[in-house]
């Protein structure tokens, strides 16, 4: 058997990651009719971290272009195994460390877990000349968890203004992982303040335009609040086993 073939997805992956993606794709778009919202306003990223290349393939086959991976080394051997699919976007949506943002500013398309300066200074600073702009969204803590990462939302407007200083940066938008246990009170109390945010950025930014908020769990409530980007991993590619 040839590399290739190994990672070529069997017939029944394919078909079940197919499916997959179609249901998905299905409660996006009914939860885009309840928000009277369009479909369209909604991108799927396809959440592969753990998943094998032959899965990222699949998704490929069956029309799926975003994908988001957590971990630089995994991510950046993905990145680099599939440059065939060469239209593929590449989205970095997991922690950062210092010392492994350039693999980050070079492979990747988008960055949406930036919460500190230091980091988008050598993001800015390690993209490569030639390449486009690295597309950032700032990472919000929304409920205040003290194991989470993000800026506070008070913090916003002043760290997206230091961000402008980084011409190899663009400013997309906002991320958040909210807190999985929260009642729908508190949820809608932190994702509308959250939404706030994002409209007071959009007003100051024309070119803000992402919200990224959702995941297999909260897909309806994220797109009721605004959502732009949906991140789904195990609706897609099923349970992780880590
Ligand atoms: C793993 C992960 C997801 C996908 O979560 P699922 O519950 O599997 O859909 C989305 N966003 C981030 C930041 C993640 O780490």
């Amino acid at each position: 058997m040839t590399i290739a073939d190994s990672n070529a997805p069997d017939d029944s992956r394919q078909g079940q990651i197919e499916q997959a993606i179609r249901q998905v794709t299905a409660l996006i778009g009914k939860a885009c009719d309840a928000s009277e919202r369009s479909p369209q306003q909604v991108r799927l990223l396809a959440v592969s971290k753990t998943k094998p290349e032959s899965d990222i393939r699949a998704a490929y086959q069956a029309g799926q272009r975003e994908f988001g991976e957590n971990y630089v080394q995994e991510g950046v051997s993905k990145v680099q195994a599939m440059t065939d699919l060469a239209d593929i976007t590449w989205h970095f949506i997991g922690p950062l460390q210092s010392n492994k943002t350039k693999d980050v500013a070079q492979n990747f398309a988008w960055m949406h877990s930036l919460d500190r300066l230091k980091i988008a200074r050598r993001l800015n600073d390690q993209r490569m000349k030639g390449q486009p702009p690295l597309q950032v969204l700032i990472q919000v803590n929304i409920d205040d968890e003290h194991s989470k990462a993000g800026i506070n939302l008070t913090e916003v407007a002043s760290f997206a203004a230091a961000l402008q200083a980084f011409d190899q940066l663009t400013l997309r938008g906002l991320m958040a992982i909210p807190r999985a246990d929260a009642t729908p009170e508190q949820q809608a109390q932190s994702y509308g303040a959250f939404q706030q945010a994002f409209g007071n950025l959009q007003a100051s930014y024309p070119q803000v335009d992402t919200l990224s908020l959702g995941m297999s769990n909260d897909l309806d409530a994220a797109i009721q609040h605004g959502s732009t980007m949906v991140r789904i991993g195990t609706a897609i590619f099923g349970k992780r086993d880590t």
